[in-house]
């Protein structure tokens, strides 16, 4: 039984253990696993060879020969997901499927002898194994005194470039790996199993990870965990290398967070253009945090500010009004004391005197309406609104006859609302349409209708109107486009729109000079049965 395990030893002795009779349908699948790190290694090391191999030579030929026969030989594995033959007879097809791809490799071994490089031993070293297994369905320990560690030079590594972690078992992976990605300019940093991963993670700022699924300690999907639920690491990008026909560990990878994936072997190129694009990406949402982070400072800032200004102007308005009051009280007394004393002049400027107090005294009232406007409760109940259209116009009568008015509105629903806002706006809306009217007398009408997701409500009139450029700015504090003959303080119209904006709605007006204007509001739609929200 234990001649049927396929193991991987791990780190500093590339390739397998033991080697097996495969009898069993699970000991297959792992041989094909096991067979694709040989193949990766004549692959990686042939194409570094064949850049630094003189053109024309017969060493560089010899080397295009290898990288096309491993191809072939790669190619007589599983694909993702394909059909996996694990029996007998298909172990006995795949070796000799590999054969003459494994021996055209091996017959061309002998041309790379003037290469003088510890590459070319690994390579060997691969091919033989690829050479017993084709010839005895054995995989073999690659030759590992053939192997001379060697340090390898770092390419042009640029100040600022990223840091990505290798995490792979096998010794000769992570040197082609390293050395690609040296070539590109990366700070690489290597872990050769799951524990040693995650310390280079925590004491190393890693950009980004090259994650081989298989490995002994903890395998690439516990890393991958300890890697997304660590507050400090889950933002770094990992990129899962695997085998093919591990499609379902590649799937619960990426379900997991891993960004991409590589099927071994890879090409470079590949490997390169999705280490940039996971990179950028990761890039992009630094940015976005950082923005965020950055917006919400601004945000809480402003807000801040905005709370500081309300309660300055609640304070001031608030504070006047003791002395604005003394003011009229004391000119109320003085008239009445000199009363018949007082000559026409006299009893003008005292009249002045007291309108200009009266107008200061409703300034105050409308800006401490202003202020309390984005602070009151917004209470949401059901509101009949025929009822409170009816009280309102019972409240504004005086006003509507010394207007000479007709108040109509169509029959209205019931809604969902704040009361007290919707009146406050209806009451601004209907007092102006009565103030800014032309000679004939005004006519007003109301309405009401639902629109999808909210609820429009209009106050039409016959009045003066207002020219377009001024449709906006009327809603401003302190824009009025009248002068001191019809009084206000221009501050109504911004309640109104504070009242709205804070209830989810929208204010505008639609008007025609000389003809009338139509300002119209919006509430959100809540169904009557449901809560307030
Ligand atoms: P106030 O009425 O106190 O001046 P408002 O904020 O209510 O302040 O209105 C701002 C300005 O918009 C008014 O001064 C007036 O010039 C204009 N306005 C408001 N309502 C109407 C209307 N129905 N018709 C014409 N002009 C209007």
């Amino acid at each position: 039984m234990s001649r049927q395990t396929v193991k991987n030893r791990g780190a500093g002795t590339a390739g397998f253990s033991l080697m097996l009779q495969p009898r069993v349908s699970q000991d297959l699948s792992r041989l094909r696993h096991g067979l694709r790190t040989p193949l990766n290694h004549i692959l990686g090391y042939s194409e570094m060879l064949l850049e630094g191999a003189p053109a024309g030579s017969a060493a560089g030929e010899a080397l295009r020969t290898i990288i096309a026969e491993a191809q072939r030989a790669c190619d007589c594995l599983p694909a993702a997901g394909g059909n996996n033959d694990n029996s007998e007879a298909g172990m006995l097809s795949l070796r000799s499927d590999m054969r003459p791809h494994v021996t055209a490799m091996s017959d061309q071994l002998p041309a790379l002898a003037n290469l003088d490089n510890t590459d070319v031993d690994r390579m060997k070293s691969a091919v033989s194994q690829l050479m017993l297994f084709v010839r005895s369905g054995e995989l073999a320990p690659a030759a590992a005194a053939s192997v001379t560690p060697r340090v390898h030079p770092r390419g042009d590594q640029q100040p600022g470039s990223a840091r990505v972690l290798i995490v792979d078992e096998d010794e000769n992976n992570r040197d082609i790996l390293r050395r690609q990605l040296s070539r590109h300019g990366y700070d690489v940093v290597e872990a050769a199993s799951g524990r040693a991963a995650l310390r280079a993670l925590r004491g190393n700022a890693i950009d980004a990870v090259l994650l081989d699924l298989v490995m002994g300690d903890i395998n690439g999907l516990e890393v991958l965990n300890a890697l997304k639920t660590d507050e400090h690491l889950r933002e770094i990008p990992v990129l899962v290398i695997s085998a093919a026909d591990e499609l379902g560990a590649v799937a619960a990878s990426i379900a997991r967070g891993a960004e991409d994936y590589l099927f071994k072997p890879f090409d470079p190129v590949l490997l390169h253009a999705r280490l940039s694009a996971t990179l950028e990406r990761k890039r992009l949402r630094d940015q976005e945090r950082t923005r965020n982070a950055a917006l919400e400072r601004v945000t809480a800032a402003l807000k801040r500010s905005n709370e500081d200004l309300q309660r300055f102007a609640y304070a001031a308005s608030h504070d006047l009004q003791a002395p604005v009051r003394t003011v009229t009280a004391y000119l109320q007394l003085l008239e009445r004391r000199l009363g018949p004393r007082l000559n026409e002049d006299e009893r003008e400027m005292i009249a002045f005197a007291q309108g200009a107090a009266r107008r200061m005294h409703t300034l105050i009232q409308d800006l401490l309406t202003y202020s309390r406007a984005s602070t009151a409760p917004c209470h949401l109940e059901t509101v009949d609104c025929e009822e409170l259209v009816t009280a309102l116009v019972d409240d504004l009568r005086s006003i509507i006859e010394e207007a000479g008015a007709t108040v109509t509105w169509d029959p209205m629903p019931r809604l969902v609302a704040d009361a007290t806002g919707i009146r406050q706006v209806l009451q601004n809306l209907l007092t102006n349409a009565m103030k800014y009217r032309r000679e004939e007398p005004p006519h007003v009408h109301l309405s009401l209708i639902r629109e999808s997701d909210h609820w429009r409500f209009c106050v039409r009139d016959n009045g003066q109107g207002i020219e377009p450029e001024y449709t906006a700015r009327i809603f401003e504090m302190f824009q009025r486009l009248h002068g001191d003959d019809i009084p206000g303080s221009g501050i109504g119209l911004a309640i109104c729109q504070r009242i709205v904006d804070r209830r989810g709605g929208r204010i505008w007006v639609d008007s025609e000079p000389g003809r009338g204007s139509t300002f119209c509001f919006t509430l959100p739609f809540h169904p009557e049965t449901g809560a307030a929200a």
